[in-house]
C-alpha cells in the first residue's frame, strides 16, 4: 500500500468553537464527539498527533479586555479556558479508546502534566495523542502561537488548522458568494495580504521552520484523514 497519510507527525490546531464548543458557549457534545472521532481515526492510522485547542468557546482575553478587564488577567482566564477544553477533549478521546496526555504550559499538578518537551516526545513515540493546553503560557499571545511553537518543538511535519470552512478564501465565503478558495498560498502572501488564517506570529514561526500550514474543514466527517492522504479540499500555506 503506497498511499496513506503524508505525514508521520502532525499538530492539529482547533479553535475552542471548532474543537469543543460548536457555536455555543461551553461544550457542545456533538462537536466534541465528532472531533474526537476525527482524531481517533488518524491516530489509529498510525499518525502521531499533537493537539492544541483554543478557548474561545469560553473566554477570549481580548473580549474580556473590551468589557473593561485588565488584559493580562483576562488572558490568564483565556488560558485556563483552554485547559478545560483540553480535559474535555481528553475524556472524549479516551471514551474512543485513544490514549492521551494533557500537558499544560501553566503547571497544574493535580489536573494534568506540566509541559516537558522530552516527555511529550516520548508520549508521541508511544502512540499517545498529546494535547497541549494553556497556549505558550503567557498573556498577549494566542493558541495559534502556542500551536506553532509546539509544532516546531515536536518536529511536526505539518500544522493542520481545522475550521468550519474548507480552506482560505478571498473573502468570507459565508457572507460573500463570490469568495474563491485558494489552493495554495505562500507564507508571505498570507502575511502581506493580512489574510485572517492564523496570527502573524504563528505564520512567521512556521515560515522560519519550514512547516506547512494546511487549512481544512474539521466539521466534515472523515476529512482529517482524507486531507492527510492528500485527498479532498484544503488550502496549503508553504
Ligand atoms: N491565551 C493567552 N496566551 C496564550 C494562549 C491563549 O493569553 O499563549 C489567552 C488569550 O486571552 C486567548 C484565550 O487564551 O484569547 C483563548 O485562546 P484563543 O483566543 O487562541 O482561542 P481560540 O480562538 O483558538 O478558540
Amino acid at each position: 500500500d503506497v498511499s496513506g497519510p503524508r505525514y508521520k507527525r502532525i499538530l492539529l490546531k482547533l479553535s475552542g468553537e471548532a474543537g469543543v464548543g460548536g457555536d455555543s458557549f461551553g461544550i457542545d457534545p456533538k462537536t466534541l464527539g465528532a472531533v474526537s472521532e476525527e482524531i481517533a481515526q488518524v491516530a489509529k492510522a498510525g499518525v502521531e498527533v499533537c493537539v492544541v485547542v483554543g478557548g474561545g468557546n469560553i473566554f477570549r482575553g481580548a473580549a474580556l479586555a473590551e468589557a473593561g478587564m485588565e488584559r493580562a488577567s483576562a488572558d490568564y482566564m483565556g488560558m485556563l479556558a483552554t485547559v478545560m477544553n483540553a480535559l474535555a477533549l481528553q475524556a472524549s478521546l479516551e471514551k474512543l479508546g485513544v490514549y492521551t496526555r494533557v500537558q499544560s504550559a501553566i503547571p497544574m499538578e493535580a489536573v494534568c502534566e506540566p509541559y516537558i518537551r522530552r516527555r511529550a516526545l516520548r508520549h508521541l513515540e508511544k502512540g499517545r495523542v498529546v494535547i497541549f493546553a494553556a497556549g505558550v503560557g503567557a498573556p498577549f499571545f494566542t493558541t495559534d502561537s502556542g500551536a506553532a511553537l509546539r509544532a516546531a518543538e515536536m518536529g511536526c511535519e505539518a500544522l493542520l488548522k481545522g475550521t468550519s470552512v474548507d480552506g482560505v478564501y478571498t473573502a468570507d465565503p459565508k457572507k460573500d458568494p463570490k469568495a474563491e478558495r485558494y489552493e495554495a498560498l505562500s507564507y508571505h502572501e498570507v502575511l502581506s495580504r493580512n489574510l485572517k488564517v492564523m496570527d502573524a506570529s504563528a505564520v512567521s514561526l512556521m515560515r522560519e521552520n519550514h512547516i506547512p500550514i494546511v487549512v481544512f474543514n474539521i466539521r466534515e466527517r472523515g476529512n482529517l484523514l482524507k486531507v492527510l492522504n492528500g485527498e479532498g479540499v484544503f488550502t496549503t500555506i508553504a
